[in-house]
């Protein structure tokens, strides 16, 4: 633990940190010393981690990268903290993200970028920038992260690490700051698919009081399959993946990797994602939506921030919210307000849900004919920090390749295959079928 906060110290520059506090940290450390001599066979036991700030903590405080929770402290632990700190970890601190989870840059967060360690210019990807920053700079050897759209995904991408986003469902979400409940999943992220195995292991679980989502299945030990072989997995290799919007660079690293897993003894089957481009405006609609009702509950009143001067409740309503959120996700809530009103709801909203349903039935088909899925995280390698000069969509477009999987609630991670232009990293997307994150995990597992 020690060396770990001496490296955020001397990397603070990287902006991975949100916040951090010694005293905290070296307590849960002694802890964990104390656990171990006692014979305790937690399997984490004094790992040191961190954790995307959408979580909340007891020990630290919780932003969520806004403005609006700035100094905020939570009166519990989120279940996955809890989960992880049962199992033996040290907690470092909290990881910058962008404002809610909702970006693909890290440049939404109200306390300033993150920044790519492969190259300071650059942006870390989003939105846990901070997660995935920590890890390639070697500040912490593992953490949490969080994947609405893909979160998890791209940032370990861009980075050159290993997430995973396991099935909706599989990690609770109570005490993670809520941005679009229908899709928000917690997950692991690694240097490698072994440490986000051991950590997936301690995340999941069911959590029926507190989460009526959670999926009532055991935890499983996702490191025990990590051996299995790849003789004869059929590997769909989605079309509508590799068009034309997809950097020679990317697809240079991909294809390298996929004959890569044929030498392991895997097969490739080329399937069909019809609904890809489709997903992009069909998540567009869905999260801002879940986003506007989830965001109402930061009105000044209940907790976090409130304006100094107001003349009335309404007024009090409109001055704190217009401080506290950036514009990001004051976009967001507009969208998500206009889409689920009277009169738009049937053209936007209803319609977005039907063809999110078809985004998953397209999925099954394909998993009729394949055992995994595999193709690029993201269209590119990680852009100039300012690079998309705050146009919103250029970064809306740029989550192409992680959004279908989300929309259908599957789990996905990536896994860093080589390197693109300006030696970036380019990760590797594979997707498995519902509850697959095993056969995900030892697949990557094999190719590391
Ligand atoms: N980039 C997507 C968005 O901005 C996904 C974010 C996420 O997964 N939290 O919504």
């Amino acid at each position: 633990a020690q060396h770990f906060l001496a490296r955020g110290q001397a990397h603070q520059g990287l902006g991975a940190f949100l916040a951090t506090d010694e005293d905290v940290t070296l307590a849960q450390a002694r802890a964990a010393d104390q656990r171990l001599a006692a014979g305790d066979p937690a399997p984490l036991l004094g790992v040191p981690i961190a954790h995307k700030d959408i979580f909340v903590t007891r020990d630290f405080p919780s932003t969520a990268g806004s403005r609006m929770l700035a100094g905020y402290r939570s009166p519990f632990d989120a279940t996955v903290v809890r989960k992880l700190a049962e199992a033996g970890t040290v907690t470092l601190g909290k990881l910058n993200c962008d404002e809610f989870a909702m970006g693909s840059s890290n440049e939404n967060s109200a306390f300033g970028p993150a920044r790519n360690p492969w190259d300071t210019s650059r942006i870390p990807g989003g939105s846990s920038g901070g997660s995935a920053v920590a890890v390639a700079a070697r500040l912490a050897p593992a953490v949490t992260g969080t994947d609405t759209g893909g979160s998890i995904r791209q940032p370990a991408a861009f980075c050159g690490i290993t997430g995973i986003k396991p099935t909706y469902g599989r990690a609770s979400r109570y005490g993670m700051i809520a941005f679009a409940s229908s899709l928000d999943q917690a997950g692991p992220m690694a240097r490698s698919a072994e440490d986000c195995a051991l950590l997936l292991s301690a995340m999941c679980g069911p959590d029926p009081d507190r989460d009526s989502t959670s999926l009532d299945l055991p935890a499983e030990d996702y490191t025990r399959g990590l051996g299995a072989s790849l003789d004869g997995l059929r590997i769909g290799v989605p079309k509508e993946f590799f068009g034309e919007g997809l950097a020679a660079d990317v697809r240079a690293a991909i294809d390298a990797a996929l004959q890569q897993f044929v030498r392991l003894g895997a097969r490739l089957v080329e399937i069909s994602l019809p609904r890809t481009e489709l997903s992009i405006p069909v998540y567009y609609i869905i999260a801002p939506a879940e986003a506007s009702s989830n965001l109402s509950r930061f009105d000044g009143v209940k907790f976090g921030h409130r304006a100094a001067q107001y003349d009335d409740l309404v007024d009090m309503y409109r001055k704190t919210r217009a401080e506290g959120f950036g514009d990001e996700v004051k976009r967001r809530i507009m969208i998500g307000t206009y889409v689920l009103s009277h009169g738009y709801y049937d053209a936007y909203y209803l319609q977005a849900q039907k063809i999110r349903r078809m985004v998953a039935d397209d999925f099954q088909a394909a998993f009729a004919q394949c055992d995994l899925i595999a193709g690029p995280v993201a269209p590119s390698v990680a852009w100039k920090l300012g690079g998309h000069g705050g146009d919103p969509l250029a970064d809306y477009l740029a989550d192409i390749f992680t959004l279908p999987a989300s929309l259908a609630g599957l789990p996905g991670m990536s896994l860093p295959c080589g390197f693109g232009e300006g030696g970036l990293p380019v990760g590797l997307q594979l997707i498995g079928n519902y509850f697959q994150e095993a056969r995900l995990l030892s697949a990557a597992h094999q190719y590391q």
